[in-house]
């Protein structure tokens, strides 16, 4: 590591901090950086500074937005009385990229992990049941198929049961395990259509 400058090591080691970005990979694109035309590395870094400062959570469905409420949470033609949890922005834009549903999300921004230690407070809940007592019909619960969705599944359900609201499951299609961002569209759409009653 020595061999480069010091800029250099700490462009380097900022990178290796990365998801997924191991010190090879860090490197690559550190000397890809250094290469790239100065105007790109400086939107490049723009894009980061500002978007890390400027994008903040809908106040009604903690989506990330620009503005005090998402472009989905304004939009006229959503059916607010329909809520599809999912758990994070990731899947809400796998769920978008189908066209199909118009209802509106409520992005939890994880799950339930007793194992990890995540509990019902660190996930945004006590969000999604003040959003209850407005005008709901339904509360289309899409967490993964994985043990912390399924869990949480669990939990909201029971919450939200003693209200009268609707709540259904994703069918099980969704292979077990399987983050719904890799999820092709057409699996969605029939994991939606075929969700059952909790
Ligand atoms: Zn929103």
């Amino acid at each position: 590591m020595d061999a480069y400058s010091s800029q250099m090591n700490k462009l380097i080691e900022e990178l290796s901090r990365l998801p997924g970005i191991g010190n090879k990979t860090a490197q690559r694109l550190a000397f890809h950086i250094i290469n790239m035309p100065k105007d790109q590395v400086q939107s490049l870094a723009d894009a980061i500074v500002n978007t890390r400062a400027n994008v903040r959570y809908c106040k009604c469905c903690q989506n990330l937005s620009d503005s005090e409420l998402c472009p989905i949470c304004s939009d006229p033609e959503r059916d607010k009385s329909t809520i599809m949890v999912v758990e994070t922005p990731r899947d809400l834009a796998a769920y978008e990229k189908t066209q199909k549903y118009k209802g509106v999300y409520h992005v939890l921004h994880g799950a339930i992990s007793p194992m990890m230690g995540i509990g019902p407070a660190d996930i945004r809940l006590k969000e999604l049941m003040k959003r209850l007592e407005g005008d709901v019909l339904e509360v289309i619960i899409a967490t993964n198929s994985t043990l912390e969705g399924e869990t949480t599944a669990m939990y909201i359900s029971k919450l939200v049961k003693p209200t009268g609201i609707r709540v259904t499951r994703i069918a099980s299609g969704v292979p077990v395990g399987g983050d719904l961002e890799y999820i092709d569209e057409v699996t969605l759409l029939r994991a939606l259509e075929g969700r059952t009653e909790l």
